[in-house]
């Protein structure tokens, strides 16, 4: 990178270029996950389509890495790299909603809140993930799991167009792009720097919610029931499960307090009055040591997650799609919460299919629609010293239920894998798709600071044909 490359590039760029000599530098490079404390050698922050044009010509003419951050939530830390230019859309968070159509027009570097917000008020709502502030761009493109999911599908089956800076800084709609809208819906940050998501949105209304918390004793019991449930449950119903350590608030009885347990939690979004039936099979047969039960609006349920996963804690995560629930299963997702080595941390389950797995499964580059469960166990932790025992208790996690996998993985989960695993959670055939489509949008492989699918022409030749 030249001084008079960049001095061209601040004069064009209509946002903050940040050096690391900058005083918010230290602050702006910062993401989610604090294990990944990186030096990016500039830090664009976009405030226009044309900023992020300009900086994607600025990366290859100074021969310069590229990553992109929307949210910066990712936990693998794709959103930042030493040595590159960061292309930091978190200054564009626009959203204008069109009520009659029921579409959202969404900036690139919107928050899942930030959507939320501008929806709401509209009795609207896009299906999207359960933490407000991780970032729509990189949960849309790799797919987006949330309690609307069962219901209307992910969040990427939602997304209508899209504008796309390419790696050659050139503007292009999805409308005349087919097979790029195809790849942004699963493909992940490969293609190109989304500016704008156009988002079909839902009606939603208050929900009820029902939260229980068992004594680990009672977990297998608890878990056999959740299984019978969950996988008769209808459409409006959304149950999810985790095993941690119970914390400090109101309703969790003293004697659990600090223990390991289970919650349950089962999101009715029908007629609010008929939510406490409707969830009661759950919890009635093996009855929680406690419960909290309430109709909220649909806005506070999205940020019920908020809390417990702070930027800035360390995290490592690991998660598998499970072919089932079986008593081993169980047994393994128990010994786990047993050995639990962070407070922090904990194990994440739900039950998926319903309309995930209706979509049909050539319609988007997101892979694996009939998986019945995802189960994700998160490290978190303040201590750099507890990294090793905290990352191995995650990796102890997902080898207690290898067996019981169901194949490939949810692509936004991956962490610490290696590149055949990119493969894997696409499938043959759909990896080769995506990689033409890449050969064609990014055949240089600027953007690949993310789960990689490099371009066909730089695919390892198979072995078979060396
Ligand atoms: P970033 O870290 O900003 O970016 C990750 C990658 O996405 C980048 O490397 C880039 O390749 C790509 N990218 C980002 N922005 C753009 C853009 N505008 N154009 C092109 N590429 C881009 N997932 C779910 O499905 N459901 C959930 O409920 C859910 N909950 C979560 C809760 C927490 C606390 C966290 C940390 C994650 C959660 N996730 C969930 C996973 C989430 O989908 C991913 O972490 C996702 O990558 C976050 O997107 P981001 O924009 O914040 O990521």
């Amino acid at each position: 990178m030249t001084r008079d490359a960049l001095a061209v590039f601040k004069a064009e760029f209509g946002g903050p270029v940040l050096l690391p000599s900058d005083p918010s530098y230290a602050d702006t490079r910062r993401i989610w996950n604090g294990m990944h404390l990186r030096e990016p050698a500039v830090i664009a922050r976009c405030t226009s389509t044309a900023d992020v044009r300009a900086a994607v010509r600025f990366a290859v003419a100074s021969g310069l890495p590229v990553t992109v951050r929307g949210g910066g939530h990712n936990v693998a830390g794709t959103a930042v790299a030493d040595g590159a230019v960061m292309i930091d859309l978190s200054l564009m968070r626009e959203v204008t909603v069109d009520r009659g159509e029921r579409v959202a027009h969404a900036q690139g570097g919107c928050l899942l809140g930030d959507l939320d917000a501008a929806t709401t008020p509209h009795g609207l709502a896009c299906p999207a993930g359960v933490v407000s502030h991780t970032g729509l761009a990189g949960l849309t493109l790799g797919g987006g799991y949330g309690w609307l999911a069962r219901k209307w599908g992910l969040t990427c089956d939602h997304l209508l167009s899209a504008e796309v800076v390419l790696a050659d800084g050139s503007v292009v709609e999805t409308e005349t792009h087919p097979d790029l809208l195809w790849a942004l819906r699963g493909g992940g940050g490969n293609f190109g720097v989304v500016t704008r998501f156009t988002l079909r949105l839902r009606e939603v209304g208050p929900v009820h919610h029902w939260a229980g918390v068992y004594p680990l004793e009672d977990a297998g019991a608890a878990l056999a029931r959740y299984r019978w449930f969950a996988e008769q449950q209808s459409a409006d119903l959304h149950a999810v499960g985790a095993m941690k350590v119970a914390g400090e608030q109101g309703w969790i009885p003293a004697a659990l307090r600090g223990k390991p347990v289970l919650t349950l939690t089962s999101v009715w979004l029908g007629a609010p009055e008929r939510g406490q039936a409707a969830s009661a099979a759950l919890f009635d047969a093996v009855r929680p040591a406690a419960s909290v039960r309430r109709v909220m609006p649909y806005a506070e349920l999205q940020a019920l997650g908020d809390h417990g996963e702070p930027h800035g804690n360390r995290y490592f995560t690991k998660s598998c799609y499970l072919a089932e629930l079986s008593a081993d299963t169980i047994e393994g997702l128990v010994e786990s919460c047993a050995d639990i080595r962070s407070p922090l941390s904990a194990i994440d389950f739900e039950y998926l299919r319903g309309a995930i797995g209706d979509v049909p499964d050539g319609e988007s580059a997101f892979p694996r629609r009939a998986a019945p469960y995802i189960c994700t166990a998160s490290a978190q932790w303040l201590d750099p010293g507890h990294d090793p025992e905290n990352i191995s208790w995650a990796r102890a996690t997902m080898s207690r239920l290898a067996e019981h996998a169901y194949g490939g993985a949810y692509v936004n989960y991956l962490q610490d894998e290696p590149d055949s695993r990119v493969r894997d959670v696409y499938g043959d055939d759909r990896y080769a798709k995506l990689a033409g489509i890449k050969q064609r949008y990014d055949p240089g492989n600027l953007f690949r600071e993310n789960q990689n699918i490099p371009p066909r022409s730089n695919q390892p030749v198979p072995m078979s044909s060396k």
